[in-house]
């Protein structure tokens, strides 16, 4: 932002005024315009002050008989008392502040004898009827006669996103004092008129009038969409930029090979064990298709649960290995990591032997690059990734480090991706020596406007069918209070296991004495135990989690569930991000083969852990996740032929949001409804992985699954925009807002998507 929305605060308003804002992350004119009401209060009507009953939202015409400020003995603070009268009868106004100065723009203008309107709802104190911090407009200080005062007092009346030392009432104030002196010069619109024009929106200087200082209810309606309007606009021509931008890219071509009697993709399908679904045989044809450009493919590859993406993908990579290129697979966790390179070396055979001894010779190798390896082993990845030996490199975000290097990287394929980011892609991109082929997998699907917005820069391709023959799977709520039913639970795990398949027993905690493991934190170096609890995203605090029980954690279920004699005689294993790499390892193959017939884990095993066998899964305080989580983590049984269960334990009382949350997700495995239904229920910045506060986030307004045709909207505009002036030149207001929103906000809120 140029011209006056960039200028700092302190300036405009003063050191005093400014620095309780840049509490608030406001430090920039820009940044306080952009402040937005959170809701808008209603005026309250114009009442005799002998009718004033208590608990009502009034506004009177009053007079000011006093004022004065007292700093308060029994707390710590300032209090301002005002005495207003209609001549007949008194009211108390009241106004609180840490220091007595921050009250003195009140004593400045209460003045005895001033006329005023004052508006705020009636409380009484020790026998005085009082206005706690009213809102007020002074004829002859705010307004110029009564008659305009009346007009001022009956718009609505802002609430701004406050704290206890920044009231709303005060954001208001400087609000004002930024904006009433504003002109059309000093405001530059990233939204071109003509845009605005056919979208029927008003210009950014009226629009930041009504929402700030709104006439009625439609003029802030008006301009809430407005700004609506312009956040989904600059985002898209951010992403148009970018998709324009990688299309300008070279890249190298990677035909498939076809008839070829050398060829790994030919081999590999003659190996796999099933037949393509269409979905899975036409996406293919069409990423191969886009491989063998010389521009590269920007792809997100989105699906139900269970859908195959992963087979996709490693065609994908075979082909490019045929093609002389070497492909690298990014996984969000190492046991899912170690997990794809398992795969892929069993499905490959000899043909990833490549160079040794039985090894077929036009075979390649599969390298796996974890965070946790070896010395030795790790040089020996980097080695077989640098002199292009491994054809195929799978790794975690250790694949991200500088000294990882590749001999002709030409695919990279990003799993799994709520967890990686744009600069994730782009660092990993920037190991080709030309731009390589980009394909992104999503966990769940995801709606379309999410996609639009979080992965706008890609093109898209869906799997929407699951392969034939799976029996499918059923989902219980079970309440954790009833004996009965939890005692049912096990029983019901001990017959799946009687038939020879295994249980997942799923845990939001490791320890029971650990707090809750944070989204980010220490633990979570891999992003294996990271719960998407409801509770995190809600704040915590909120006492509404205060007087629910514990979360259940791995170690404490565990033991649980080896004294349960339902159980007795069989193995239980444990699984979660704080054990040694290789005893994860260990659990995970025990588990596979069947030598461990229940699996007690946190949120690790829920991005794509695949384990036929595994027939049931108890997800232990199933009400506090989030849905797609829940989805995603149930997608893990009922993969093979025998029908799945899952039985989510609640604790919710029944009736409670949290409650139909979880009935939501036994009544439906349809996983575009079930995201949609999560971002519905929450916030936006939490689903999509925004800064919790929201206050450093560009997205303050938009809502991506309510303003879905206003997304699509502004995708279309702001793609014809850069379609026509790619660099922007004719639009310098659009870019100065693109480049202020990556600057910072927009790209920590990409990154983190
Ligand atoms: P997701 O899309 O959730 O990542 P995966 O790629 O992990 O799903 O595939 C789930 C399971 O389905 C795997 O065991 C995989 O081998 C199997 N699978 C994939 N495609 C087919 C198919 N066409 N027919 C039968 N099984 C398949
Ligand atoms: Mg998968």
């Amino acid at each position: 932002m140029t011209g006056r929305e960039s200028e700092a605060l302190t300036k405009v308003l003063g050191a005093r005024s400014a620095a309780p804002l840049e509490k608030l992350g406001l430090v920039s004119v820009g940044d306080l315009l952009r402040h937005y009401p959170r809701r808008y209060g209603d005026p309250g009507t114009l009442t005799d002050m002998d009718r004033l009953a208590l608990g009502e939202h009034v506004t009177v015409m009053a007079r000011v008989a006093h004022a004065t400020v007292r700093t308060m003995r029994s707390r710590s603070g300032a209090m301002l008392q005002a005495v207003v009268t209609d001549g007949r009868h008194e009211l108390a106004l009241t106004f609180f502040a840490k220091r007595a100065g921050a009250l003195r723009p009140h004593e400045d203008k209460l003045r005895p004898g001033r006329v005023g309107l004052f508006t705020g709802v009636v409380s009484e104190y020790r026998g005085t009827r009082q206005l706690t911090h009213p809102d007020y407009v002074l004829v002859g200080v705010d307004a110029d006669d009564a008659e305009a005062a009346m007009f001022e007092a009956s718009r609505p009346i802002p609430i701004y996103p406050a704290s206890s030392s920044v009231p709303s009432w005060r954001i208001q104030r400087s609000v004002r004092t930024v904006l009433d002196p504003l002109t059309e010069a000093d405001v530059e619109d990233p939204v071109p008129a003509d845009v605005r024009e056919r979208a029927g929106l008003p210009g950014r200087l009226e629009a930041l009038r009504a929402i700030h200082v709104p006439d009625d209810q439609r003029a802030w309606q008006r301009a809430r969409h407005r700004f609506r309007f312009e956040e989904a606009f600059v985002l898209q021509a951010a992403l148009a930029q970018r998709r324009a931008h990688a299309a300008e890219q070279e890249a190298t071509a990677r035909p498939l090979r076809d008839g070829d009697a050398s060829s790994l993709l030919a081999d590999f399908d003659a190996a796999l064990p099933f037949t393509l679904t269409d979905g899975q045989r036409s996406v293919g044809e069409d990423l191969a298709r886009e491989l063998a450009q010389a521009r590269p493919m920007q792809r997100l590859l989105q699906g139900e649960v269970g859908s195959g993406k992963t087979v996709v993908a490693l065609r994908a990579m075979l082909q490019v290995v045929d093609a002389g290129g070497q492909a690298a697979l990014l996984a969000p966790t190492e046991v899912l990591a170690a997990q794809h390179a398992r795969t892929l070396r069993t499905l490959l055979g000899p043909l990833a032997e490549g160079g040794l001894l039985g090894g077929a010779a036009h075979g390649t190798r599969v390298a796996l690059l974890t965070g946790s390896l070896g010395a030795a082993a790790r040089k020996e990845a980097l080695l077989q990734a640098a002199s292009g030996e491994a054809g195929i490199v799978v790794g975690t975000h250790a694949l991200l480090g500088d000294q990882v290097q590749f001999a002709d990287l030409g695919l990279v394929v990003v799993d799994e991706q709520h967890r990686f980011g744009v600069e994730q892609r782009d660092a990993l991109r920037a190991k080709g020596r030309v731009a390589p082929h980009v394909l992104v997998m999503t966990a769940t699907p995801i709606p379309r406007t999410v996609a639009m917005t979080v992965f706008g820069d890609l093109e898209t391709s869906s799997l929407t069918e699951v392969p034939a023959g799976r029996a499918g799977i059923t989902s219980h709520v079970v309440p954790a209070g009833n004996p009965r039913w939890m005692e049912r639970t096990w029983a019901r795990v001990r017959e799946e296991v009687d038939k020879g398949h295994r249980a997942y027993v799923v845990c939001p905690r490791i320890h029971p004495d650990d707090d809750l493991p944070a989204a980010g934190g220490a633990a979570a170096k891999d992003f294996d135990d990271v719960p998407d609890l409801l509770e995190l995203m809600d704040g915590g605090g909120t006492g509404s989690g205060d007087d629910r029980p514990p979360l259940r954690a791995v170690l404490e279920v565990a033991d649980m569930l080896r004294e349960t004699p339902a159980l007795a005689g069989l193995d239980v294993g444990v699984l979660h991000g704080q054990m040694a790499p290789a005893d994860k390892e260990s659990a995970m193959a025990r588990f596979a083969a069947g030598e461990l017939q229940v699996l007690v884990s946190t949120t690790v095993i829920e991005v794509g852990v695949d384990v036929p066998d595994a027939t049931v899964m108890v997800v232990f305080d199933a009400d506090r996740f989030g849905l797609s989580q829940l989805h995603q983590l149930r997608g893990r049984v009922g993969r093979g032929a025998a029908p799945g269960l899952c039985l989510l334990v609640s604790t919710a009382q029944p009736g409670t949001p949290a409650a139909t949350r979880v009935e939501a997700l036994a009544e439906t495995t349809d996983g575009f409804r079930l995201a949609t239904l999560d971002l519905e229920l929450r916030s936006e910045g939490d689903v999509l992985g925004a800064a919790q506060s929201g206050r450093s986030s560009s997205l303050r307004l938009l809502r991506v699954v309510q303003d879905a045709d206003l997304i699509a909207d502004a995708r279309r505009e702001a793609s014809a925009v850069v379609e026509a002036d790619l660099g922007l030149a004719d639009h310098p207001e659009l870019r100065a807002a693109i480049e202020a929103q990556l600057d910072d906000e927009q790209e920590e809120f990409l990154e983190r998507a």
